[in-house]
């Protein structure tokens, strides 16, 4: 797949000269890897106004050579030292690195080592260029939405009750690698009958029976790209409650896509959805966040909360999933991923949020 690595190498470019730094050190994985494509275990980046150097150790030669061979690759068994003492031996002193990543002990080691190396934090600027998309990425997550969304038709056109948590766990993953998942994009939640009532519930060895709501909580791993998504389902006819608390839910979360375009802000997104919910009653029983961003990472920029401070630009998929969870009874939630457009909103789960009645 055709990746537009340099693109993104230059647009750090222009950070480093807003910040006025020669150069920067990248050392989170996850970042190398969005600016070169090497998805080795062990490397690190420098990156300068004119050049970019790979550092990684012999076991991946091959690898950063196939991975990353627009950049030049340096083989060692001190990866950070050496890119650091080359950035200053060129009297590239102002390196700014990942404060966020790199431990106080690397930190004293490199400034020991490298005499006249003036390391000053980069802040989250490469997490900051990720968070808006381009074309070929947003391709690989309608990839990684599309295999959950075919999965989850799947699963519930199945019978769920009388099976275990962990049952239908296992079934809903073989499904998504059915439909082309690389792997799952995080622990995939199944929470039955009250169990449903805590928002993070990991799968159980409990049987699903008649009046239980079913809260599914899963994604897909396409080529690094997370999907994320989640729907609430009842087994057998739903309760007045169960019918209230989803169509509730789902009124929160149409009130936040609403205002879903660039400019928006989490807060204002966030305070739509927990208006709806606070107004109804329900407000100490929706305790979590309202969405984050997806891509390389299963939570990435931006956040969206109620003190939050990231404001919607285009080309930024964002998730958005407001729950309701009374204890002892049961919960929902219904979480979509859109991509924030100028106009409407893409939607990348496709599922449908009516409340599904399955057997
Ligand atoms: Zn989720
Ligand atoms: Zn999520």
């Amino acid at each position: 797949m055709p990746a537009n690595h340099d693109v993104r190498r230059d647009a750090l470019r222009k950070v480093l000269v807003e910040k006025d730094l020669d150069a920067a050190l990248i050392t989170r994985l996850v970042n190398i890897r969005y600016l070169t494509g090497f998805t080795g275990s062990n490397g690190v980046l420098l990156l300068t106004h004119d050049d970019a150097v790979l550092a990684t150790d012999g076991r991946y030669t091959t690898q950063a050579e196939a991975q990353a061979p627009d950049v030049e690759r340096l083989i060692t068994t001190a990866v950070m030292t050496d890119l650091v003492r080359r950035a200053a031996s060129t009297g590239r002193v102002r390196t700014g690195f990942e404060a966020h990543d790199v431990t106080v002990e690397a930190h004293e080691r490199l400034l020991e080592a490298v005499e006249g190396a003036t390391l000053t934090a980069l802040g989250w600027a490469v997490e900051g260029l990720r968070a808006i998309k381009d074309d070929d990425e947003i391709e690989l997550l309608r990839r990684a939405f599309r295999a959950a969304d075919e999965a989850f038709a799947e699963l519930v056109a199945t019978t769920l009750s009388g099976r275990t948590e962990k049952d239908i766990r296992t079934d809903l993953e073989r499904r998504m690698l059915a439909h082309g998942a690389d792997a799952a994009s995080f622990e995939t939640i199944v929470a039955s009958g009250p169990n449903s009532a805590v928002p993070h519930h990991r799968p159980t060895e409990r049987v699903v029976e008649r009046g239980d709501f079913v809260k599914l909580d899963f994604g897909a791993l396409v080529e690094g790209y997370h999907s994320d998504m989640t729907r609430t389902v009842v087994v057998g006819p739903p309760a007045d409650w169960q019918r209230e608390v989803h169509a509730l839910v789902a009124a929160a979360q149409q009130a936040s896509i609403d205002l879903f375009r660039p400019g928006a802000t989490s807060a204002d997104l966030d305070r739509a959805a927990r208006d709806v919910i606070d107004n109804a009653g329900h407000g100490e029983h929706y305790t979590h966040s309202l969405g984050h961003g997806v891509g390389l990472e299963i939570h990435e920029a931006p956040s969206l909360r109620k003190d939050g401070t990231d404001t919607l630009a285009e080309g930024m998929p964002v998730t958005v999933e407001p729950g309701v969870y009374l204890p002892g009874r049961g919960g929902v939630r219904i979480e979509d991923t859109l991509v924030v457009r100028a106009d409407v909103p893409e939607s990348l789960s496709t599922s449908t949020k009516d409340l599904l009645v399955v057997a």
